[in-house]
């Protein structure tokens, strides 16, 4: 019997199903992967998802590392496009709490004394969802953490998740928008994505943050009374958590963000 293809789909990762011809390894599709080393070692050279341990699959399209559970993206290769290591130059976010390990240096045994934090920058997105022919569609816009490995140069992109009519971030109902970064952001090519050029220069992520603020402004007078007052200086997002009822405390406040 015929051994199976050492290949991988070019457009999303996922292992040849095909036989492999011939003495070659690879299937006659993918006779143009035998000279990609990246592809032939990719069983020694794992990679695992650091939000749910998923293996991390090369995926040949996007020269990027993707999780098949969450559809993160990580890019670790060594030449990344000045399109996105711009990236670094833009703001970093305020909450330490959320930092993860690198997945590259993690799997590196050289350099895994203990684990690199990656640094979250903050990235403006927005997404039109259920737009056709005859129909605009609805533009989401929010803002999401990349995480920066200082040591080893990696990108880490989290998926976006599930968002309600509101554009606010929501758990199990609501509208997935979903791959993103595989099916969105890199497959349409970084450059004419929305009809910006750049989405990660500065001044692009600078007008679609005063978008998305445009868009919570007129969302409501509600919202900011209700809840604390604190704005997070990277992002320019209120807290989401209600003001603290305790008497002893600032009632503009919640008990996170009490006034010294
Ligand atoms: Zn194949
Ligand atoms: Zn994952
Ligand atoms: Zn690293
Ligand atoms: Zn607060």
């Amino acid at each position: 019997m015929a051994n199976r293809c050492i290949g991988i789909r070019e457009d999303n990762g996922d292992p040849c199903q095909r036989n492999a011809s011939g003495k070659s390894e690879f299937c006659y599709q993918h006779k143009g992967q035998e000279e990609n080393y990246l592809i032939r070692y990719a069983k020694d050279d794992t990679y695992f998802c650091p939000i749910d341990g998923g293996e991390l699959r090369y995926w040949p399209r996007g020269d990027a590392r993707l999780c098949g559970e969450c559809e993160g993206l990580l890019l670790n290769e060594k030449n990344i496009d000045p399109r996105i290591q711009c990236i670094v130059e833009l703001p970093k976010a305020e909450d330490e709490d959320e930092r993860i390990g690198c997945p590259t240096c993690k799997s590196d045994s050289d350099i895994s004394v203990g684990e690199n934090l990656m640094t979250n920058i903050s990235v403006e997105w927005a997404e039109i969802v259920g737009g056709g022919q005859w129909t605009s569609g609805q533009v989401f816009r929010g803002v999401t953490n990349v995480g920066y490995c200082e040591v080893c140069g990696s990108f880490w992109f989290n998926e976006i998740g599930k968002y309600d009519d509101k554009g606010k971030r929501v758990d199990d109902r609501g509208i997935r928008i979903k791959g993103f970064w595989t099916k969105g952001v890199w497959r349409r090519n970084i450059t004419t994505w929305l009809d910006n050029h750049d989405m990660f220069q500065e001044h692009n992520q600078w007008q679609m943050r005063q978008m998305r603020l445009q868009k919570i402004e007129s969302l409501g007078k509600r919202k900011i009374q209700i809840y604390c007052n604190h704005i997070d200086s990277a992002t320019g997002i209120q807290c989401g958590i209600r003001k603290s009822t305790k008497n002893t405390h600032d009632a503009d406040y919640c008990y996170k963000h009490q006034p010294e």
